[in-house]
């Protein structure tokens, strides 16, 4: 689907609008060519697996058909069901009391799951008829769905930091993916869980969130990063001085400029990595063995399979059963050429693209089954606060755009997020209300009874779970990591876009227009003025503009 071009404040081909391809991995092919010499930058590293080979014979072994060990699902819990969504609705709901902390004899733990890439729209529980996505769908059925659930910044790094530390991107200072790290002595989910005698592990899939190139270690007492070949590319020592030196130029000259000129050949590196959510499994399972029963934990795992290339594991590459017999493949490669426009696809071959990357999410669905699976055998199940969430979306040629980190539509900002906790929240909700990802960290503390000590801008989310509001005064904010573009969603679905370049806007109304297609800023011009009015003030409260 092609929709009308949108003003660009650069070229495509810089580096912050093509951070998707470039910026997840252009700097780790600058560091690549100098990097880590395959020692693991974890606090634990004894902990590590061997590095896996991404060639099927020497691969992970753990590739299930999901059709052959999952059984499919009834018709009266079809996966296309999806609750009704009121906004504004704000009923009271049956939710069992707070037991105080004497009455606990545990702090419930909390398993906090990214799955990287994964946009709303293609689950069961968020409307898609043709997803396999039976376990987040479960999830959904039992707990809570935020409908509206919107990322800061749609790249990788500066989205887990909004995460994991409750900030607005421009307030965290994470948004030049790999190039911003956050602070030392950041307050973050980690050191507030570890504070409060929490045992806290991260155990991730891709590396950009190594620490070197993001800083979001802190509090992790184990952090653990699993990426296929990773020796191969990690071999040099000097990668961390490079790291360094790219800061520096960032500090001086305009990234945008910089970038192009010092990134070289960097595509081929990023096809030779990949995450895997079966081996960052092997991992997480590791750890639970080692901890489940020590006291509490907060566990962080994140999946990257959704993210290109496209390439499902065996039994998951025709997951929609296309009848396809074009040459188009999920590749870097094929990716590159499409956006520049070496490419013209066909329905067939946008249908096969999107096919691949339902089959990397269903991959990331079972795998989180496992997971779920497996805090079973410590009868962790019903004492562990599941949150599960995205931290971008990605394009499929929307509004001209692909992958991720170049606007602010909905395909590349809108993200599930679930809540699943029966002894305390509520079953089968869904909220209609805006919700954005600074909100998962004061929510779970709000769950769990612990504080944080330093400013967060996020809001807890149960009153809205609660029905104790009914989120009318909500909104959720997103910029870009050059500030080209910044959108606001308000209450009631609708949402503003701004040009920062020019000053242009753009006005939908999600529920009647979820493709963004008919710009009603004309038309209203109260609605525009009065989003306009709450953009400026988000961008002010966010450190956009001061
Ligand atoms: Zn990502």
């Amino acid at each position: 689907m092609r929709g009308q071009k949108r003003p660009k404040r650069q070229t495509r081909r810089s580096f912050l609008g093509h951070s998707a391809i470039l910026g997840s991995v252009g700097l780790t092919a600058l560091f690549a060519a100098a990097c880590g010499g395959g020692r693991p930058p974890v606090s634990e590293r004894a902990f590590l697996l061997p590095t896996p080979s991404r060639t099927p014979s020497t691969g992970p072994t753990v590739v299930p058909n999901p059709t052959a060990t999952r059984p499919a699902l009834t018709s009266s819990e079809s996966s296309t069901a999806r609750p009704t969504v009121s906004p504004g609705r704000a009923e009271q709901r049956a939710v069992p009391p707070s037991p105080t902390p004497t009455e606990a004899p545990r702090q419930p733990n909390v398993l906090l799951v990214t799955i990287d890439t994964l946009r709303a729209d293609r689950l069961g529980a968020y409307g898609f008829a043709q997803a396999h996505t039976p376990v987040l769908d479960q999830l959904a059925r039992e707990g809570v769905r935020f409908d509206r659930a919107i990322c800061q910044l749609p790249q990788t790094n500066a989205s887990h930091a909004s995460l994991m530390t409750g900030l607005y991107a421009s307030t965290s200072g994470v948004k030049v993916h790999m190039v911003d790290k956050l602070r030392p002595d950041t307050q973050t989910l980690a050191s507030i869980f570890a504070r409060a005698g929490y045992q806290t592990a991260g155990i991730y899939s891709w590396v950009s969130l190594d620490p070197q190139f993001c800083g979001l270690d802190q509090g992790f007492q184990t952090y653990a990063g699993y990426v296929l070949n990773r020796s191969m590319i990690f071999s040099d020592p000097r990668l961390e001085q490079l790291a360094a030196t790219f800061r520096q130029i960032k500090a001086q000259v305009p990234i945008v400029k910089t970038a192009d000129a010092v990134l070289g050949q960097s595509d081929r590196i990023e096809e030779s990595l990949d995450g895997r959510a079966d081996v960052t499994n092997q991992a997480v399972f590791e750890w639970l063995d080692a901890h489940a029963q020590a006291g509490p934990f907060f566990l962080w795992v994140h999946y990257y399979d959704p993210h290109y290339p496209y390439a499902p594991p065996k039994g998951y590459d025709h997951i929609l059963g296309l009848d396809y017999q074009g040459s188009v493949d999920g590749s870097v490669e094929t990716i590159h050429k499409i956006e520049n426009d070496q490419i013209t696809l066909s329905a067939g071959d946008l249908a096969r693209l999107t096919e691949l990357y339902q089959g990397e999410i269903a991959f990331a669905d079972f795998q989180l089954g496992r997971l779920l699976d497996y805090l079973k055998k410590y009868d962790l199940q019903d004492n562990t606060i599941i949150t599960v969430t995205g931290d971008h979306g990605e394009s499929f040629g929307e509004h001209d755009d692909w992958t991720h980190g170049q606007a602010v539509y909905e395909s590349e900002i809108r993200i599930p997020l679930i809540m699943h906790f029966p002894s305390r929240l509520p079953s089968g909700v869904t909220i209609a209300a805006p919700a954005q990802v600074i909100d998962v960290m004061p929510t779970l503390l709000d769950l769990t009874g612990l504080r944080a000590q330093k400013t967060v801008q996020g809001t807890s989310l149960l009153p809205l779970i609660r029905g104790q509001s009914d989120g009318s005064d909500r909104a959720a904010f997103t910029e870009l990591a050059d500030d080209s573009f910044v959108s606001v969603l308000t209450y009631g679905d609708w949402k503003l876009i701004r040009n920062d370049a020019n000053g242009e806007v753009q006005l939908y109304h999600l529920s009647d227009d979820e493709a963004e297609q008919k710009n009603l800023a004309q038309d209203n011009p109260q609605t525009t003025r009065e989003l306009s009015a709450r953009l400026q003030d988000l961008m002010k409260i966010s450190g956009v503009t001061r």
